[in-house]
Protein backbone atom coordinates (compact mmCIF):
# COMPACT_ATOMS: atom_id res chain seq x y z
CA UNK A 1 0.00 0.00 0.00
CA UNK A 2 1.21 3.43 -1.26
CA UNK A 3 2.14 5.77 1.66
CA UNK A 4 2.53 9.83 1.73
CA UNK A 5 5.83 11.80 1.73
CA UNK A 6 6.69 15.34 2.21
CA UNK A 7 9.07 16.53 -1.10
CA UNK A 8 11.66 19.13 0.44
CA UNK A 9 13.40 21.93 -1.70
CA UNK A 10 17.31 21.50 -0.97
CA UNK A 11 18.84 24.66 -1.11
CA UNK A 12 17.34 27.47 1.56
CA UNK A 13 14.81 24.69 2.67
CA UNK A 14 16.89 21.87 4.13
CA UNK A 15 20.60 23.46 4.17
CA UNK A 16 21.92 26.94 3.38
CA UNK A 17 21.91 28.87 -0.09
CA UNK A 18 25.60 30.12 -0.57
CA UNK A 19 24.52 29.59 -4.28
CA UNK A 20 26.00 26.96 -6.69
CA UNK A 21 27.59 24.41 -3.67
CA UNK A 22 29.88 22.47 -5.67
CA UNK A 23 31.38 20.78 -2.10
CA UNK A 24 30.63 19.02 1.00
CA UNK A 25 32.02 21.43 2.78
CA UNK A 26 30.14 24.30 1.92
CA UNK A 27 26.70 22.54 3.07
CA UNK A 28 25.16 23.55 6.15
CA UNK A 29 21.70 22.56 7.85
CA UNK A 30 18.97 24.83 7.85
CA UNK A 31 18.71 25.41 11.81
CA UNK A 32 15.68 23.05 12.75
CA UNK A 33 16.05 21.03 9.56
CA UNK A 34 17.22 17.64 10.75
CA UNK A 35 14.32 17.60 13.83
CA UNK A 36 11.92 19.08 11.17
CA UNK A 37 12.73 16.01 9.10
CA UNK A 38 12.43 13.20 12.18
CA UNK A 39 9.13 14.50 13.20
CA UNK A 40 7.32 14.15 9.43
CA UNK A 41 9.04 10.70 9.67
CA UNK A 42 7.56 10.36 12.86
CA UNK A 43 3.82 11.46 11.51
CA UNK A 44 4.47 8.59 8.80
CA UNK A 45 5.76 10.71 6.08
CA UNK A 46 8.69 9.68 3.54
CA UNK A 47 10.90 12.28 3.08
CA UNK A 48 12.19 13.11 0.21
CA UNK A 49 14.54 15.82 -1.45
CA UNK A 50 13.82 17.30 -5.05
CA UNK A 51 15.90 19.54 -6.17
CA UNK A 52 16.89 21.73 -9.55
CA UNK A 53 20.14 20.70 -9.99
CA UNK A 54 21.01 23.11 -12.71
CA UNK A 55 24.87 24.14 -11.97
CA UNK A 56 25.73 20.61 -13.61
CA UNK A 57 24.33 22.10 -16.64
CA UNK A 58 25.97 25.27 -16.46
CA UNK A 59 29.10 23.37 -16.09
CA UNK A 60 29.64 24.54 -11.81
CA UNK A 61 29.42 21.28 -10.58
CA UNK A 62 29.59 17.47 -11.78
CA UNK A 63 27.35 14.53 -11.15
CA UNK A 64 29.97 13.39 -8.58
CA UNK A 65 30.65 16.22 -7.10
CA UNK A 66 26.67 16.69 -6.70
CA UNK A 67 26.55 13.27 -4.78
CA UNK A 68 29.36 13.90 -2.95
CA UNK A 69 27.38 17.45 -1.60
CA UNK A 70 24.46 15.02 -0.96
CA UNK A 71 26.26 12.07 1.05
CA UNK A 72 27.42 15.25 3.44
CA UNK A 73 24.20 16.21 3.69
CA UNK A 74 22.72 12.66 4.66
CA UNK A 75 25.64 12.50 6.78
CA UNK A 76 24.94 15.82 8.71
CA UNK A 77 20.95 14.63 8.89
CA UNK A 78 22.17 11.06 10.83
CA UNK A 79 24.68 12.87 12.95
CA UNK A 80 21.66 14.36 14.36
CA UNK A 81 18.98 11.29 14.40
CA UNK A 82 17.38 12.15 10.95
CA UNK A 83 17.57 10.87 7.54
CA UNK A 84 16.32 10.66 4.09
CA UNK A 85 14.17 8.09 1.90
CA UNK A 86 15.63 9.23 -0.75
CA UNK A 87 17.37 12.54 -2.89
CA UNK A 88 16.42 13.43 -6.50
CA UNK A 89 17.92 16.23 -8.37
CA UNK A 90 17.61 17.47 -11.90
CA UNK A 91 20.76 18.78 -13.61
CA UNK A 92 19.12 19.72 -16.83
CA UNK A 93 18.21 23.00 -18.06
CA UNK A 94 17.44 24.41 -21.40
CA UNK A 95 18.64 27.03 -22.99
CA UNK A 96 22.60 28.75 -23.68
CA UNK A 97 23.33 28.69 -19.97
CA UNK A 98 23.35 25.05 -20.48
CA UNK A 99 27.26 24.88 -21.61
CA UNK A 100 27.85 20.99 -21.07
CA UNK A 101 25.66 19.77 -23.98
CA UNK A 102 24.77 16.58 -22.66
CA UNK A 103 22.73 18.69 -20.32
CA UNK A 104 21.16 20.73 -21.73
CA UNK A 105 17.67 19.68 -22.09
CA UNK A 106 14.04 21.22 -21.30
CA UNK A 107 13.29 17.89 -18.51
CA UNK A 108 10.05 17.42 -17.40
CA UNK A 109 12.11 17.05 -14.37
CA UNK A 110 13.15 20.36 -13.40
CA UNK A 111 10.65 22.56 -11.03
CA UNK A 112 8.29 24.17 -11.70
CA UNK A 113 7.42 20.88 -13.68
CA UNK A 114 6.26 17.41 -11.29
CA UNK A 115 8.39 15.08 -12.99
CA UNK A 116 10.37 14.53 -10.36
CA UNK A 117 7.76 14.06 -8.01
CA UNK A 118 6.02 11.48 -10.07
CA UNK A 119 9.59 9.60 -10.88
CA UNK A 120 9.61 9.00 -6.83
CA UNK A 121 6.10 8.51 -6.64
CA UNK A 122 6.43 5.68 -8.73
CA UNK A 123 9.56 4.29 -7.74
CA UNK A 124 9.04 4.84 -3.87
CA UNK A 125 5.53 3.62 -4.28
CA UNK A 126 4.15 7.09 -2.67
CA UNK A 127 0.29 8.25 -2.22
CA UNK A 128 0.35 11.81 -4.01
CA UNK A 129 -2.91 13.12 -3.15
CA UNK A 130 -1.71 12.45 0.93
CA UNK A 131 2.07 14.17 0.17
CA UNK A 132 3.10 17.40 0.53
CA UNK A 133 5.55 19.58 -0.91
CA UNK A 134 7.82 22.16 0.45
CA UNK A 135 9.97 24.21 -0.66
CA UNK A 136 11.01 28.35 -0.53
CA UNK A 137 10.02 29.17 -3.97
CA UNK A 138 7.07 29.38 -6.10
CA UNK A 139 8.49 26.86 -8.61
CA UNK A 140 8.57 24.80 -5.81
CA UNK A 141 4.99 25.42 -4.95
CA UNK A 142 4.07 24.91 -8.68
CA UNK A 143 5.63 21.53 -9.11
CA UNK A 144 3.71 20.39 -5.62
CA UNK A 145 0.53 21.30 -6.96
CA UNK A 146 0.63 20.04 -10.65
CA UNK A 147 2.03 16.75 -8.58
CA UNK A 148 -1.24 16.77 -7.01
CA UNK A 149 -0.15 17.54 -3.54
CA UNK A 150 -0.11 20.25 -0.34
CA UNK A 151 2.06 22.74 -0.36
CA UNK A 152 3.94 24.78 2.00
CA UNK A 153 5.80 27.88 1.06
CA UNK A 154 9.07 28.44 3.71
CA UNK A 155 9.56 32.77 4.27
CA UNK A 156 6.96 33.26 1.26
CA UNK A 157 5.55 36.61 1.60
CA UNK A 158 7.32 37.62 -1.62
CA UNK A 159 5.49 39.10 -4.48
CA UNK A 160 4.36 36.82 -6.98
CA UNK A 161 3.00 34.45 -4.48
CA UNK A 162 -0.67 34.03 -4.71
CA UNK A 163 -2.39 31.89 -2.97
CA UNK A 164 -5.33 31.50 -5.82
CA UNK A 165 -2.96 31.49 -8.64
CA UNK A 166 -0.50 29.46 -6.94
CA UNK A 167 -2.57 26.54 -5.28
CA UNK A 168 -0.40 27.32 -2.36
CA UNK A 169 -2.16 26.18 0.77
CA UNK A 170 0.31 27.19 3.72
CA UNK A 171 3.11 29.23 4.72
CA UNK A 172 5.82 29.09 6.89
CA UNK A 173 8.95 31.00 8.10
CA UNK A 174 10.95 27.73 8.43
CA UNK A 175 10.86 24.04 7.61
CA UNK A 176 10.55 23.68 11.54
CA UNK A 177 7.05 25.51 11.45
CA UNK A 178 6.30 23.73 7.83
CA UNK A 179 6.62 20.11 9.74
CA UNK A 180 4.09 21.21 12.75
CA UNK A 181 1.82 22.08 9.72
CA UNK A 182 2.39 18.70 8.06
CA UNK A 183 1.71 17.20 11.53
CA UNK A 184 -1.62 19.16 12.48
CA UNK A 185 -3.13 18.69 9.36
CA UNK A 186 -2.64 14.77 9.20
CA UNK A 187 -5.75 12.87 9.94
CA UNK A 188 -4.97 9.85 11.85
CA UNK A 189 -6.68 6.41 10.29
CA UNK A 190 -10.36 6.35 11.57
CA UNK A 191 -9.50 2.91 13.14
CA UNK A 192 -6.26 3.97 15.03
CA UNK A 193 -6.35 3.38 18.22
CA UNK A 194 -8.77 0.38 17.70
CA UNK A 195 -7.16 -1.88 15.95
CA UNK A 196 -3.14 -2.38 17.32
CA UNK A 197 -2.43 -5.31 15.97
CA UNK A 198 -1.57 -3.80 12.68
CA UNK A 199 -3.94 -5.45 10.35
CA UNK A 200 -2.78 -9.13 11.90
CA UNK A 201 -4.79 -12.12 11.13
CA UNK A 202 -8.47 -12.07 12.39
CA UNK A 203 -8.16 -15.33 13.80
CA UNK A 204 -5.51 -14.16 15.52
CA UNK A 205 -7.07 -11.35 17.14
CA UNK A 206 -9.92 -13.14 18.37
CA UNK A 207 -7.92 -15.67 19.88
CA UNK A 208 -5.61 -12.91 21.50
CA UNK A 209 -9.41 -11.61 23.00
CA UNK A 210 -10.67 -14.38 24.22
CA UNK A 211 -7.22 -14.97 26.44
CA UNK A 212 -7.45 -11.19 27.70
CA UNK A 213 -11.14 -11.95 28.35
CA UNK A 214 -10.68 -14.96 30.14
CA UNK A 215 -7.69 -12.93 31.94
CA UNK A 216 -10.25 -10.56 33.25
CA UNK A 217 -12.71 -12.86 34.41
CA UNK A 218 -10.38 -14.65 36.26
CA UNK A 219 -8.84 -11.88 38.04
CA UNK A 220 -11.98 -10.34 38.76
CA UNK A 221 -13.16 -13.60 40.45
CA UNK A 222 -10.18 -13.61 42.60
CA UNK A 223 -10.93 -10.19 43.54
CA UNK A 224 -14.38 -10.73 45.05
CA UNK A 225 -13.07 -14.14 46.51
CA UNK A 226 -10.61 -11.59 48.22
CA UNK A 227 -12.97 -9.56 49.45
CA UNK A 228 -15.85 -11.71 50.57
CA UNK A 229 -12.72 -13.08 53.16
CA UNK A 230 -12.39 -9.62 54.27
CA UNK A 231 -15.32 -8.60 54.78
CA UNK A 232 -16.33 -11.83 56.51
CA UNK A 233 -13.21 -11.47 58.59
CA UNK A 234 -14.24 -7.94 59.17
CA UNK A 235 -17.70 -8.41 60.12
CA UNK A 236 -16.85 -10.63 62.60
CA UNK A 237 -14.74 -8.32 64.39
CA UNK A 238 -17.21 -5.15 64.15
CA UNK A 239 -19.30 -8.11 66.30
CA UNK A 240 -17.09 -9.07 68.75
CA UNK A 241 -16.15 -5.13 69.58
CA UNK A 242 -19.96 -4.62 69.70
CA UNK A 243 -20.30 -7.32 72.22
CA UNK A 244 -17.35 -6.47 74.44
CA UNK A 245 -18.30 -2.89 74.88
CA UNK A 246 -21.62 -4.52 75.80
CA UNK A 247 -20.18 -6.55 78.24
CA UNK A 248 -18.17 -4.33 79.83
CA UNK A 249 -21.56 -1.69 80.26
CA UNK A 250 -22.84 -4.57 81.89
CA UNK A 251 -20.26 -5.33 84.31
CA UNK A 252 -20.75 -1.24 85.24
CA UNK A 253 -24.24 -1.71 85.98
CA UNK A 254 -23.99 -5.46 87.97
CA UNK A 255 -21.98 -3.74 90.01
CA UNK A 256 -19.14 -5.91 88.82
CA UNK A 257 -15.46 -5.05 89.39
CA UNK A 258 -14.30 -1.75 87.18
CA UNK A 259 -11.32 -3.77 86.14
CA UNK A 260 -13.96 -6.10 84.42
CA UNK A 261 -15.82 -3.46 82.65
CA UNK A 262 -11.86 -1.68 82.01
CA UNK A 263 -10.85 -5.42 80.02
CA UNK A 264 -13.86 -5.98 78.13
CA UNK A 265 -14.00 -1.98 76.76
CA UNK A 266 -10.07 -2.29 76.04
CA UNK A 267 -10.99 -5.62 73.81
CA UNK A 268 -14.21 -3.56 72.11
CA UNK A 269 -11.85 -1.41 71.29
CA UNK A 270 -9.16 -4.04 70.20
CA UNK A 271 -11.73 -5.54 67.82
CA UNK A 272 -12.84 -2.12 66.89
CA UNK A 273 -9.26 -1.56 65.92
CA UNK A 274 -8.96 -4.58 63.42
CA UNK A 275 -12.38 -3.67 61.89
CA UNK A 276 -10.62 -0.34 60.93
CA UNK A 277 -7.41 -1.88 60.01
CA UNK A 278 -9.53 -4.31 57.21
CA UNK A 279 -11.67 -1.30 55.76
CA UNK A 280 -8.75 0.86 55.27
CA UNK A 281 -6.68 -2.50 53.59
CA UNK A 282 -10.11 -3.50 51.51
CA UNK A 283 -10.13 0.25 50.55
CA UNK A 284 -6.64 0.77 48.97
CA UNK A 285 -7.52 -2.74 47.06
MG1 LIG B 1 15.24 26.58 -2.77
Amino acid sequence: MSGPAVFLDRDNTVIEDPGFINHPDQVRLKPGAARAICRLREAGYAVVVASNQSGVARGLINEAQLAAVHRRLRDLLRREGADLDAIYSCPYLAGPDAVVEAYRKNSDLRKPRPGMLFKAARELDLDLPRSWMIGDRPTDIDAGRRAGCRTILIAGSGPGVDNAETGLEFRAVSLAEAATIVVEQTTPPADSGRDQTGGSDPQAVNLLTEIRDLLDRQHRAERQEDFSFLRLFGTLAQMLAIVMAVWGLSAMFESETVDFAVARFALAGFFQLVTLTIFVVERRR
